[in-house]
């Protein structure tokens, strides 16, 4: 086993080798320094299996250390091993996938060596997980390109079967020209399922990166790729102000769309109008509202258009997946957040997303 050991203090040095030589004896090689520049680089040239790392250091102050320890790519399991008995950072890092936090004055051979072995295992089991979502990801991709590709060719089958024959029988009322004409609608509705499962389903593969995201701006985009629909339906859109948030701008995108495009689809209104606006906004989190004019929801049925394949209406009613939802909602829970809804049958419905704001 291959260790690194980032520590600038000789006296707690000494003490952290000690435990690990008295319990690993040669099963482990042992690497140390007392500079962070001097690890990162360690770090790689050479295969490490466990990173124990003090946070103060003399080339770099805490926050830059766990600044530094979050961007590292393809870094080993790291146990953060701190003078900082502060539960809050330790937690922190946790989140940010540090895979243990040991203050030094509660250190023992046997949690030390016990907090590396635990690392290796849990770092296999992800990793394992990771390339199964990987395959999982390969393979639904596939799956949809398939799908596309094929349901492509029977519409044009179709249609040159329908002009060839028409061309051939144009007198002929026997022909059952009414089964062919349902194919378009039916191929565009498998399409849209094909669609929708695909950002279903890569909402979980694909890791979402985040970042500084404009609320504000993933509406308007979000507003632009319905330019179509929107058009043609006359609804008009307002826009106020939305706070910016940590998070993925790609995902907010598609949130923003889903409820619009819904906001535009089950709304009959003379004066169809759709507005996005705060609700409610304190320090630590904002509610955004995105309300309709539309047909509303019964009450009883509320909670049930989150699950995925629930639609209140039939294709021929309304298209759609009945994925759109679901999709908003896992997005908002990947963000801290989470979406309600309030609504009355023919009074319209008002959309809630509550998500926690960027702190300090
Ligand atoms: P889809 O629209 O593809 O059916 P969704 O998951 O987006 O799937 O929505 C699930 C169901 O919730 C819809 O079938 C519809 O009955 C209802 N719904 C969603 N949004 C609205 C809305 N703004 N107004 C009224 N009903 C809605």
């Amino acid at each position: 086993m291959n260790l690194l050991v980032l520590e600038d203090n000789p006296d707690h040095l000494e003490l952290t080798l000690e435990m690990l030589n008295d319990s690993y004896g040669t099963h482990a090689q042992i690497h140390s320094c007392s500079k962070l520049a001097a690890a990162i680089d360690y770090l790689a040239n050479h295969r490490v299996d466990v990173f124990l790392c003090d946070l103060q250091l003399p080339d770099s102050p805490v926050a830059n250390t766990v600044a530094r320890l979050r961007d590292l790519q393809d870094a080993p399991p790291i146990i953060v091993l701190s003078s900082l008995n502060d539960e809050q950072l330790a937690q922190e890092l946790v989140k940010h996938g540090i895979q243990d936090f040991l203050p030094k004055d509660e250190l023992s051979p046997s949690l030390l060596v016990r907090a590396c072995n635990y690392a290796i295992e849990r770092r296999k089991l992800s990793r394992a997980l990771l390339d199964k979502n990987a395959d999982y990801q390969a393979f639904c991709y596939s799956l949809t390109h398939d799908f596309r590709s094929s349901l492509w060719q029977i519409a044009r089958a179709c249609e040159i079967f329908k002009a060839k024959t028409r061309t051939c029988y144009p007198d002929d009322h026997q022909m059952p020209w009414q089964y062919l004409d349902k194919v378009p609608a039916r191929v565009d509705d498998i399409q849209r399922l094909v669609d929708d499962l695909q950002s279903y389903l890569a909402l979980d593969a694909v890791p979402a990166s985040f970042g500084p995201c404009d609320l504000t701006q993933s509406a308007h985009n979000a507003v632009d790729l319905l330019a179509d629909t929107i058009d043609l339906s006359g609804v008009s859109i307002a826009i106020s102000p939305l706070p910016a948030i940590v998070g993925s701008s790609v995902q907010m995108q598609l949130l923003f769309s889903n409820l619009i495009g819904n906001s535009v689809k089950y709304n009959h209104s003379e004066t169809p109008c759709v507005s996005i606006y705060i609700a409610e906004q304190n320090d630590q989190q904002a509610v955004i509202a995105v309300r309709d004019n539309g047909i509303g929801i019964p009450a009883k049925l509320r909670e049930r258009i989150f699950t995925p394949f629930e639609r209140l209406h039939t294709k021929d009613e309304y298209p759609g997946s009945g994925l759109g939802l679901s999709i908003v909602r896992r997005i908002a829970q990947y963000h801290g957040g989470n979406i309600q809804v309030a609504s009355e049958p023919g009074e319209g419905s008002t959309f809630l997303l509550r998500l926690p704001l960027p702190q300090g």
